[in-house]
């Protein structure tokens, strides 16, 4: 891993207004991968790679992580970005949408990172929830989305993400396979995990 390239694309991004993973929010992440050791994840929402490389270099030898973007440009950042920091033998990018993608995904994974859009948080937790491993934990980030989902905030073009972000909260309460919490991190984060 290099770590000097890794700085360089997390300031690039940054500058180019891409919303990679908060720090507060990866430290989070971070400290259950060192505990926890997933060998799979999932991830959706790759933009340029960056959060997909920080938790390849914390996995299992033999783990992996599969990742999807439907963006070009980030897709072909991301690849480039993989082999300049050295980790492509660990991350498979699926190209393209991941509302498409997913259903067609039959694999089991210890942990899934849910990095994409907004209104469609729902479908993403339905699917991350048919290919969850017994133990397996659910990051979704962005769900408080700058405070509009705990406000009484429903207006213009957010309003179909922060009903659907409202509806993934309200699903992995209510899901009784799920032991789910919401930390304040960053601009909110739902950590959900599988105990039956
Ligand atoms: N996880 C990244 C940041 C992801 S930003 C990091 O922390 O470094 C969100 C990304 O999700 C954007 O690049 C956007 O193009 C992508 N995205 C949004 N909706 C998507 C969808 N339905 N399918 C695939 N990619 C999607
Ligand atoms: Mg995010």
């Amino acid at each position: 891993m290099n770590k000097q390239e890794l700085e360089i694309i997390k300031q690039k991004a940054i500058q180019e207004h891409i919303p990679i993973i908060m720090d507060e929010t990866l430290e989070v992440i971070k400290t259950y991968v060192m505990k926890e050791q997933p060998k799979t994840i999932l991830e959706i929402g790759t933009a340029v790679g960056y959060s997909a490389i920080c938790f390849s270099e914390l996995i299992k030898e033999d783990g992996y992580i599969d990742t999807i973007e439907r963006e070009e440009e980030k897709i072909k950042e991301a690849k480039e970005n993989f082999i300049k920091v050295g980790v492509q033998d660990k991350i498979n990018l699926y190209e393209g949408d991941a509302v498409d993608i997913l259903p067609t995904l039959n694999k089991k994974y210890d942990m899934v990172f849910i990095d994409a859009a907004k209104g469609k948080y729902t479908f993403f937790l339905n699917q991350a929830l048919r290919m969850l491993n017994p133990n397996g934990i659910i990051f979704a980030d962005n769900i408080l989305y700058k405070g509009y989902v705990m406000s009484d905030y429903n207006k213009h073009k957010q309003r179909t993400a922060v009903r659907n972000l409202r509806e993934y909260i309200k699903e992995v309460t209510e899901n009784q396979e799920l032991e789910t919490q919401i930390l304040e991190v960053g601009d909110g984060l739902a950590i959900s995990k599988k105990v039956m």
